[in-house]
């Protein structure tokens, strides 16, 4: 297949820009937009960067002055592009002018797509309400206007004459206005079927939905897609069509690029904005137990395969002795840790995302950091040992062959980089009670067992000894111990 050459970044800008962008607390690869004068595409970051996929037709970077919001939305004018922020704000590069704007309205924030008109002399902003508002040669058609609605419009789609579009909101709902046909609805899928996109077909009247699970869903008269990816991995956030309309860029959450139908190969991902050393990167947390789980035992004592014996789906895990529970401790921990991960770039999953569920399953957590493709997971835990004992221990994979074979030797260089992590900054002693070094391998536990991912699990310290136990209930103790495995993580994923 084709490939598309990547023009070089604008290196002498980075710094300047990387100050500019301090602002905006985001590198996420948000939106990408077709040029008109040539087979390619263009990248954009939340930050405001912009990679060209046009061969050496690149115009221009949004990281020029300081943005006041981040940057969700990009357009291709007749010649150049516009950018949308957040708060309304348009911004033209390569002779690109901004026509106007909703900054400033504070109704009309935030702001969620732009999309141009026919001749790229004129476009749309939609608003997460539904609100459209034209500018230049785009008429306005009316507008969805309803913040009652439960799910958050996502985009829009104009029309190829232009005299028409649709409004497209989070559950796959279409809205048409103008002379935009009516179709019948998609059903969302079961995994993650949130709508990311919508984009209008040219060779057939219609559109294509791109959910988040990476589908892409042709409707009404729009052609079928064939694309020879997987429907696993990180998720779709935006798409640009091919010249010939036969082909979308499909731009991943992490920054890759996915081809479908005619779309030629792209093999560079969109690269990581300066300063954020973990973007493009996916990282699985895994909190362990939850918070309800003793309130299901049937479902948590049924058994799964854990690789290649049966074991409880999960357990309720342990508690301090006054009783601050572990899977409270683990959650708490995990969303500090998070939090410091994205402010990097990561891309983040979470095998759980409150504490007032009921599992998942140790081998459903395995399958989400899978199916993630993550650069690593970390199971987080703290351990019911005798009182006497203190301090942290990691466990790693032992092979379990057929299951976790080619992470055995990632897994340890991990897990060591957990404990240097973890001990180096004098968060926590490590064990002495369990392990070597801090280390144990282990071949019992299903999370280690089912990885196809480099994984490590932290035993962060005794729960029934006090010492640990105080430890553990300090707010201040966890956020330490967050920024001590984010250390780890970067060490791990960055510097392995
Ligand atoms: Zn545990």
């Amino acid at each position: 297949m084709l490939a598309v050459t990547v023009a070089p970044a604008r290196a002498a800008h980075a710094s300047a820009q990387a100050a500019a962008s301090k602002a905006v607390d985001a590198s996420t690869p948000v939106a990408v937009a077709s040029d008109r004068e040539e087979s390619g595409f263009w990248a954009l970051s939340a930050d405001g960067s912009v990679r060209s996929f046009v061969g050496e037709h690149s115009v221009g970077d949004a990281r020029r002055g300081p943005l006041s919001s981040p940057t969700v939305s990009m357009a291709a004018a007749a010649k150049g592009y516009w950018i949308l922020e957040a708060d309304g704000q348009v911004h033209g590069f390569g002779g690109a002018e901004p026509r106007g704007s909703t900054f400033a309205h504070e109704a009309m924030q935030p702001a969620v797509e732009i999309t141009a008109d026919q001749a790229g002399t004129g476009y749309w902003v939609v608003t997460r309400a539904g609100a459209v508002s034209a500018y230049g040669t785009a008429v306005n058609h009316g507008s969805l206007r309803t913040a009652s609605l439960g799910d958050p419009v996502i985009g829009m789609a104009a029309t190829p004459d232009g005299r028409g579009y649709w409004v497209a909101t989070a559950d796959g709902t279409v809205t048409p206005y103008g002379d935009a046909g009516r179709f019948r609805a998609v059903r969302r899928s079961p995994a993650d079927g949130r709508l990311v996109a919508i984009e209008a077909s040219r060779p057939g009247r219609g559109y294509w939905l791109l959910f988040a699970d990476r589908r892409v869903v042709p409707v009404g008269h729009a052609p079928g897609l064939h694309s020879v990816s997987s429907l696993t991995g990180p998720p779709a956030v935006s798409c640009a069509p091919t010249s010939s309309g036969r082909g979308l860029w499909v731009l991943l959450a992490t920054g890759r690029i996915v081809s479908y139908g005619d779309a030629p190969e792209v093999v560079a991902a969109v690269p990581e904005a300066s300063g954020y050393s973990l973007a493009g990167r996916v990282i699985t947390l895994d909190p362990g137990h939850n918070g309800r789980n003793w309130e299901d035992p049937n479902y948590i004592n049924h058994l799964v395969n854990a690789g290649g014996f049966l074991k409880a789906c999960n357990t309720t895990g342990t508690a301090t002795d006054v009783g601050f529970p572990e899977s409270e401790f683990n959650f708490d921990v995990a969303v500090d840790l998070a939090a410091d991960l994205r402010r990097q770039g990561a891309w983040v999953v979470m095998t759980r995302t409150s504490n007032d569920g009921v599992g998942p399953c140790i081998n459903q957590r395995a399958a989400i950091a899978n199916g993630a493709e993550s650069d690593a997971a970390l199971s987080i835990h703290a351990d019911g040992a005798p009182a006497w004992g203190h301090g942290f221990s990691v466990d790693v994979p032992e092979p379990d062959p057929g299951y976790n074979d080619g992470i055995i030797t990632d897994s340890l260089a991990f897990g060591r980089d957990v404990v240097d992590a973890v001990a180096g900054a004098g968060v926590m002693s490590i064990s002495n009670y369990t392990g070597t070094d801090g280390i144990v391998p282990r071949d019992d536990l299903g999370g280690l067992n089912l990885s196809h991912v480099p994984i490590a699990l932290i035993e962060c310290g005794n729960m029934r000894n006090a010492g640990d136990a105080a430890l553990q209930a300090s707010p201040s103790f966890r956020a330490r111990l967050a920024a001590a495995l984010d250390k780890a993580i970067t060490t791990f994923v960055v510097h392995p």
